[in-house]
């Protein structure tokens, strides 16, 4: 265990609206959360959307609804504010403009007129920009310009000597100057590469710490170089190890990956619309590179953000293990007060049924349904198929298949014989319970000597329609006494219908 950090942190999430956000970008997000938190600093969005051809605006939208979903509400933020709004990167284009243009006036950054098919040719022969603009002189800059080339600002990268940043959990990192082939940093559309804004603004909002995945560790030591040009300090970089697919051999897919013949999407918004609870996929989230310790795996958010430190995140590698989330969102839905539940459950079983989400909350059936199958779901999209007989009239609860109406070793008159009897108990019997109600059917069952589990079967065929149900008599008692009557008299009636045409 480490001791609590006392500084507060400033740590922000950086995303770039170019699609649906995924359970990787999520776990990013997460512990920049975490970690600010832990330190009582400040948990900060920023929308890096410089580059204007992979901007997709519908990503801006899922991805606020993905983070405030798991509860990762930012300090600062483009829809909050902050000192240091905004915090969009194509709202702070004249910022960068003036950033690159101070480097080029102090010769660390140059103006580079080499056309897109120049480039090109570059490229085919497999090589980096050469940095043939590098030293110009105004007379041939002044040419280029009355061509009417249009002109990027390129970094001078030193020439010479090696660059070490160093990762707070993976050591230095260290690379040859001469392989930094003097990157762009402001495009010919005035716009900033990701290379100038990231540095740019992680001084500008006073970033202590840069928490992100590991795909950028190429790009930290030129980020480095650019601080020390501004002659800025450097934040500290923690570059997060990437999750791998559930078999553990490559980077999970942008689709989706198939794990037992079952799919299982990439993208946040999938599970929020699939019934899973954002408690459980936080936590799920944090055992991913992190841990608690040695042996716990489920803890709380207050735990978390007690216990979360940098220095903790394991840089290897972890594959993702879908059906684990799935086990521990059963671990969650069994954890739930029974009203917690019940207003979990409430949106999917309306949508499910087309009722008024809102009504459900106060109904009675789904009050008294939901303790008995919370510990049957793993998802709250699973609860609507064991009760959804309990929100529709009878004349829906139909018997396509009588013969699932005959219990175990009985026949078909067997069967209708019990149904009637148990209607003769229903009928009278005072109180209407569950436990008034199983001792009645205990009884009826030595009186004609038939197996409980045989006796009851035409019972949860006819009120539910289902071979498979909650608790029986407290169905029955959800439906009421009448309702219950109804469904009997309608399967005895399926039933004798069966025996007339197969005796
Ligand atoms: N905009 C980058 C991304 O999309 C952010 C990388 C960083 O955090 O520096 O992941």
């Amino acid at each position: 265990m480490t001791a609590p950090s006392t500084s507060p942190a400033r740590v922000r999430f950086a995303p770039s609206p170019t699609g649906f956000l995924h359970l990787g970008g999520l776990r990013t997000a997460l512990f920049d959360w975490l970690y600010a938190r832990h330190t009582g600093g400040q948990f900060i969005l920023r929308i890096e959307d410089t580059d204007q051809k992979r901007y997709n605006p519908e990503s801006l939208t899922d991805l606020m609804r993905s983070l405030r979903w798991l509860g990762l509400e930012w300090d600062e933020g483009p829809d909050v504010g902050g000192p240091h709004a905004p915090y969009i990167q194509s709202e702070r284009r004249a910022l960068y403009r003036e950033y690159a243009e101070w480097l080029v006036a102090q010769g660390k950054a140059y103006r580079c007129y080499t056309t897109e098919a120049e480039l090109e040719e570059l490229r085919a022969r497999g090589l980096p920009y050469d940095r043939r603009h590098r030293n110009l002189t105004p007379a041939e800059r002044a040419a280029f310009e009355a061509e009417g080339r249009s002109a990027v600002i390129r970094f001078a990268a030193p020439l010479s000597g090696t660059t070490t940043v160093h990762d707070a959990i993976r050591g230095n990192i260290s690379v040859e100057n001469a392989t930094i082939a003097d990157p762009v940093l402001l495009k010919s559309d005035g716009l900033p590469t990701y290379h100038l804004a990231v540095v740019v603004d992680d001084h500008l909002m006073e970033i202590t710490h840069v928490l992100r995945g590991e795909e950028w560790i190429p790009s930290a030591p030129l980020h480095q170089l650019l601080f020390e040009a501004f002659a800025w300090p450097a934040p500290i970089f923690v570059h997060l190890p990437v999750i791998l697919d559930p078999s553990g051999k490559g980077k999970m897919s942008k689709r989706k990956t198939v794990v037992d013949g079952r799919e299982f999407s990439p993208y946040v918004r999938d599970y929020m619309a699939g019934g899973y609870l954002p408690d459980a996929v936080f936590n799920f989230l944090a055992n991913m590179g992190w841990s608690f310790d040695a042996e716990r795996e489920i803890f709380t958010r207050e735990e978390a953000v007690a216990r979360f430190d940098v220095a903790d995140i394991s840089p290897k590698a972890t594959a993702l293990p879908f059906t684990k989330l799935e086990w521990m969102n059963g671990v969650y839905i069994r954890q739930m007060a029974t009203a917690q539940l019940v207003d979990a459950l409430a949106p999917y079983v309306a949508a499910d049924l087309g009722l008024d989400a809102e009504a459900l909350r106060h109904d009675r059936r789904l009050i008294e349904l939901t303790p008995l199958v919370q510990e049957r779901i793993k998802l709250l999209t699973e609860a609507t198929a064991l009760i959804d007989w309990a929100f529709v009239p009878a004349t829906q609860i139909t018997y396509p298949d009588p013969t699932q109406l005959i219990g175990k070793k009985l026949t078909a008159t067997e069967s209708l014989d019990v149904l009637e009897a148990g209607a003769r108990i229903i009928e009278r019997i005072e109180p209407f319970t569950p436990p008034a109600l199983e001792a009645a059917f205990r009884t009826l069952s030595e009186t004609m000597q038939i197996k409980v589990g045989s006796l009851l079967t035409p019972f949860r065929v006819a009120i539910t329609g289902k071979t498979v149900a909650p608790p029986l008599f407290e169905s029955m008692h959800v439906l009421g006494r009448e309702e219950t009557l109804t469904r009997i008299g309608n399967a005895a009636a399926a039933l004798r219908t069966l025996a007339a045409t197969t005796v």
